[in-house]
């Protein structure tokens, strides 16, 4: 069988969680806003018990979780959500980071070509922004700073507890997209100061379709945010649409097991990527890590073999192993990573680049083969 190492495109759901999703559509299928009968009555209940689970994992209050359809629309909420508040305002600054995923850059860019003025922070090869220069951008005009915890295609993790620590004193609002990192970074996201975070289940063994946007208040106040989707408003009014009732059990029982299960994952992740590399620097195969690797996601490698296409060897390798090339989101475009291109690496070093990402189930005894077939054809040299 394929061997799936594409966990940060999506994780396989935890059995549990399906246990308790098969539970819900079984016997929970009343609507959740049908507060008059015990259907809706059970159904609620439910939902609550996941807006436990989920405020409780971040630190943050219950009334402060939005859940969505997942981190895109979250993303989007956050963004565009800010706009008519601060065009009424005078606040059409916004400040981001070229490596933001594109429901992200999206909106952003939506936002610029209304008028907004974007200042999009660089990025060196280390593919780590730094602090400072997103700082020294904030404004007296600023609406928004939008930056990612950790990079999809990378797994580099950003500075945003330093930026968080600054934006608090000022009325600037804070983004963090969490996508990759919730659930795992699970100390850091508890101390972060912000006031938008995105996340998703689909990313920590829960499933896919339902995430949430925590919009956290600051001085009794929540963030101005108007709704993208207008209804009924069964999400204290910023989202409406009848709640996916198996879907959010099975996010907040993914969340209930992260909270508890998170060191131990984290241990065995980081292990069999120091395996991994160890794996790759006995070989004779030419290869470049990329990122800064003492900020990184310990379930995630990028890593370029110069001399090989990454496409080829995503088809040599394709019945032992599923990888990815970049984002899975944009996977289908042929253009080259965004993420990798700000960065401004060589082309060569774009053009062999591949994400490897896993999670628990996959051990090192499962990457044997793999990595022999890759040295055989890292021995071939295509070019
Ligand atoms: N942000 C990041 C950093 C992501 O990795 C992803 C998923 N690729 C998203 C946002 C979008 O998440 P979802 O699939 O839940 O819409």
């Amino acid at each position: 069988m394929t061997l799936y190492l594409d966990y940060n495109a999506s994780t396989p759901v935890d059995p549990r969680v399906l246990e308790v999703m098969f539970e819900a559509y079984r016997f929970y299928y009343g609507n959740a806003s049908s507060h008059k009968h015990v259907y809706g009555q059970k159904a609620s209940a439910l939902v609550q018990c996941a807006r436990r689970q989920i405020a409780s994992i971040l630190d943050v209050g219950e009334e402060e979780v939005i859940f969505t359809s997942g981190a895109t629309e979250s993303n989007n909420l956050a963004i565009l959500g800010l706009a008519r508040w601060g065009m009424e305002n005078n606040r059409k600054h916004i400040v981001t980071t070229p490596i933001e995923h594109k429901s992200v850059l999206e909106p952003i860019k939506y936002l610029a070509s209304q008028g907004f003025e974007v200042e999009q922070v660089s990025v060196g090869a280390s593919g780590r922004i730094e602090a400072d220069e997103v700082i020294s951008r904030v404004r007296p005009d600023t609406l928004l700073v939008s930056v990612m915890h950790a990079n999809n295609e990378t797994g580099v993790i950003q500075p945003v507890k330093e930026i968080g620590e600054y934006l608090i004193n000022t009325d600037t609002y804070f983004h963090v997209d969490a996508a990759q990192t919730f659930g795992k970074l699970v100390d850091e996201l508890k101390e972060l100061k912000y006031d938008l975070l995105s996340i998703s289940a689909h990313k920590v063994y829960g499933p896919q379709g339902v995430g949430a946007l925590i919009r956290r208040r600051r001085k009794y106040t929540f963030p101005h945010l108007e709704p993208l989707i207008k209804g009924g408003g069964q999400e204290k009014g910023l989202r409406s649409g009848t709640l996916p009732v198996a879907l959010i059990a099975g996010f907040g029982h993914a969340a209930a097991l992260a909270a508890v299960e998170y060191e131990k994952r984290r241990a065995h992740d980081l292990a069999l990527r120091e395996s991994v590399l160890a794996q790759l620097a006995c070989s004779n195969m030419d290869y470049v890590l990329i990122g800064d690797q003492d900020h990184v996601l310990s379930h995630t490698l990028s890593v370029s073999f110069p001399n090989i296409d990454s496409d080829t060897l995503i088809l040599v390798l394709k019945e032992d192993v599923a990888i990815s090339t970049g984002s899975a989101c944009t996977s289908d475009a042929k253009e080259p990573s965004h993420v990798l291109t700000a960065m401004g690496l060589p082309g060569e070093i774009i053009n062999g680049a591949v994400r490897i990402s896993w999670g628990p189930g996959i051990d090192e005894k499962n990457l044997k083969l793999p990595l022999e077939k890759l040295q055989n054809l890292a021995n071939l040299r295509f070019y």
